[in-house]
C-alpha cells in the first residue's frame, strides 16, 4: 500500500521496505561447505573455524577464516575470465548486476542427452512466446541439473579428482551464445558447472560471451521455482579486486 505518507520524503526510507514483497524472494544459491563443486583440479572451500566456544570470560564467541578457488559453487565469471583486458569482478557496476531474467527451460532435451546445449531454436522458441531478449537482461538456462547437486559423479559426469577428460553436462551451444551478445544481454547463467557443456575443449560459449563483456553464473539453485519471464534478478559477487570471478549470491524477486 502507498498511502500518503509514502509520498513524504520523511517516511520514504520506511516506504521503501514496502515496495518489496519479501514472500516472491528465491534464493538460487548453493551453500558453501565440503561438497561444494569445483572443477576437478580446484582446491575447493575450505572453512576453517578457530574460536567456537564459550570464552574463559563467559561469552560465546564464533570466528574463522575461509579460502576458495575463484570458480567453484555458486559463483560468477567475470568478463576477464575470458576476455583479455576486459572487466574484472570489482569493476562491475552494480547496475549490471540487477535486471530482468529470461528462463530458459532446455531441461527436456538435457535429460535424453547429459551433453545437450542450447540451440538458437531454443532460443528462437523462448522468443516466439515471451517476445525478444530484452537488453541489459540477465538470460538463465534450465537443465535441470540442480536435481544432481551435490552428486559430483551425476553432475559433473565424473567424481576423479583432476580428471577433466571425462566430463559430461548439458551447456550452451557457440550459435545461442552469438545471439545473446547480439540481444546486448547483461549475464548469462546456467544450472551446470559451466556456460560450455562437459565435453569442450576451447569454452567457446566463454570466448564469445566475455569478448563481449558478458558475465556468467554457474552452478544456479533453485531455478525450478522462476518463470519464464517477469522476474529480477540480483547477483551480487564478492568484491575482489582485479578477480576473474568469485562466490556470488543470486536472489530473484517473482514477479
Ligand atoms: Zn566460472
Amino acid at each position: 500500500m502507498r498511502s500518503i505518507v509514502c509520498a513524504t520524503a520523511f517516511f520514504a526510507a520506511a516506504c521503501l521496505g514496502q515496495t518489496i514483497d519479501k514472500t516472491k524472494l528465491v534464493d538460487l544459491t548453493y551453500s558453501f561447505n565440503e561438497k561444494t563443486i569445483y572443477w576437478p583440479n580446484a582446491k575447493g572451500f575450505q572453512h576453517r573455524k578457530d574460536t567456537w566456544a564459550v570464552t574463559p570470560a563467559g561469552y560465546w564467541y564464533a570466528a574463522g577464516g575461509f579460502s576458495t578457488d575463484e570458480h567453484g559453487g555458486t559463483h560468477f565469471d567475470s568478463p576477464i575470465h575470458f576476455g583479455q583486458r576486459k572487466t574484472t569482478l570489482d569493476k562491475i557496476p552494480v547496475q549490471r548486476l540487477v535486471g530482468a531474467a529470461a528462463v530458459i527451460d532446455i531441461s527436456a532435451s538435457a535429460s535424453k542427452t547429459r551433453d545437450y546445449r542450447a540451440t538458437a531454436q531454443d532460443l528462437a522458441n523462448w522468443e516466439k512466446t515471451n517476445g525478444a531478449i530484452p537488453s541489459g537482461s540477465m538470460v538463465l538456462f534450465r537443465t535441470g541439473w540442480s536435481k544432481y547437486w551435490p552428486d559430483r559423479k551425476q553432475y559433473m559426469g565424473s567424481d576423479v579428482p583432476g580428471d577433466v577428460e571425462h566430463l559430461h553436462f548439458p551447456g550452451i551451444s557457440k550459435e545461442a551464445a552469438e545471439i545473446l551478445v547480439k540481444r546486448g544481454v547483461s549475464g548469462v547463467g546456467i544450472d551446470t558447472a559451466s556456460m560450455d557443456y562437459g565435453p569442450s575443449k576451447d569454452f567457446i560459449v566463454h570466448q564469445v560471451l566475455n569478448k563481449a563483456d558478458i558475465f556468467g553464473l554457474e552452478n544456479i539453485a533453485n531455478m525450478e521455482r522462476l518463470p519464464a519471464k517477469g522476474a529480477t534478478l540480483i547477483a551480487l559477487p564478492i568484491k575482489i579486486e582485479d578477480g576473474s570471478g568469485g562466490p556470488v549470491r543470486i536472489i530473484a524477486i517473482l514477479p
